[in-house]
């Protein structure tokens, strides 16, 4: 099969001719109809995530359809479509894995980064985290709510019920987040970067009320704040956009360190968390809630051939929404 390959880190994928993976007994086989490309992937890319299992295809927001299945794999048929999504397995018996949390299992693999994932023709995935998906939405459509739908998903739930939600960075999660807070109902204010107008025009499209740069106070100040852009400083830029008590929440995995901060800010109970993968409920209750809420995604596609081209875009800001690979 084709597949795109990151043999070492800070270098760029290749292509390479690999021989068609084999399912394990719980597992199914999947040809890959689309895969979208999560900022996490630049992060893996650049080194800044440690241990990736190299040489690694990457790639964790997949749509595809299953072909074949181990001997034990009885929860999809031949020609069932499914999403895999970030998280590819969890041992069950950690204390985290017990108590509903097992996005922090200790002994977790993530697709596309200790498990080969979607930048390929074919991928094998363990049938337990793979997930149906609403015939509403087309592949393409659907790749980007394997990620940035679903983490995004958890980040907005971190806020409570904030009726006035800032996000900052408007990229592939904020496009997703913004139609799921505005289905409930809340307030949106984004974020993006100074002088960005097209993802400022981008935001409000999506039900912003308001959106400016970054560098700009919000008109009001915000019950919670979403970071989804990989920036530290804009830790102590949204805790003094919110209000007392208000809460914000860091969406991704990898960010630049957070400049030192007067404490008056964090003060009068704000809360600052972070938000570290997803369980699989987090997946159940958002690929319910979304056909409903009527969530649509904006996609740019690329032949997997192209993978560096959707990286490098990804990384300079040209796209709005999401890039999405098609083998
Ligand atoms: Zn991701
Ligand atoms: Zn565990």
């Amino acid at each position: 099969m084709h597949a795109q390959l990151l043999t070492a880190a800070g270098r760029p994928l290749i292509a390479a001719e690999l021989p068609a993976p084999r399912p394990g007994p719980r597992q199914v086989l999947i040809r890959v109809h689309a895969c979208a490309v999560c900022r996490t992937d630049l992060h893996v890319v650049d080194g800044e995530l440690a241990d990736p299992n190299l040489p690694l295809v990457l790639g964790h927001e997949i749509i595809g359809t299953v072909v074949d299945k181990g001997t034990e794999a009885d929860r999809f048929t031949i020609g069932d479509r499914v999403g895999v999504p970030w998280l590819g397995w969890t041992c069950g018996v950690c204390e985290y894995c017990r108590s509903g949390r097992e996005n922090l299992c200790d002994r977790a693999r993530f697709t596309g980064y200790q498990i080969d994932g979607g930048y390929a023709e074919l991928t094998v995935a363990d049938q337990r985290y793979c997930f149906a998906i609403d015939p509403c939405w087309g592949d393409v459509e659907a790749a980007p709510l394997m990620c940035a739908g679903l983490i995004g998903y958890r980040t907005l739930r971190m806020a409570g019920d904030a009726a006035l939600i800032g996000i900052y960075g408007f990229g592939a999660a904020a496009h997703i987040v913004a139609q799921v807070a505005r289905h409930q109902g809340r307030r949106l204010f984004a974020f993006t970067r100074p002088g960005d107008v097209a993802a400022q025009d981008f935001a409000r499209s999506l039900g912003a009320e308001w959106a400016g740069g970054s560098d700009q106070p919000p008109p009001e100040p915000l019950d919670a704040a979403l970071i989804f852009a990989p920036v530290g400083a804009l830790v102590p830029t949204a805790l003094a956009a919110t209000k007392k008590g208000g809460t914000v929440v860091s969406g991704g995995i990898h960010m630049s360190d957070i400049p030192s901060f007067p404490y008056r800010i964090l003060w009068e109970e704000r809360v600052l968390r972070s938000v570290a993968n997803l369980t699989r409920r987090d997946a159940e209750e958002f690929l319910a809630l979304a056909p409903a809420a009527g969530i649509r995604t904006e996609t740019v596609t690329y032949p997997l051939a192209r993978a560096n081209d959707a990286l490098a875009d990804l990384r300079n800001g040209a796209l709005q929404g999401a890039a999405v690979l098609i083998p």
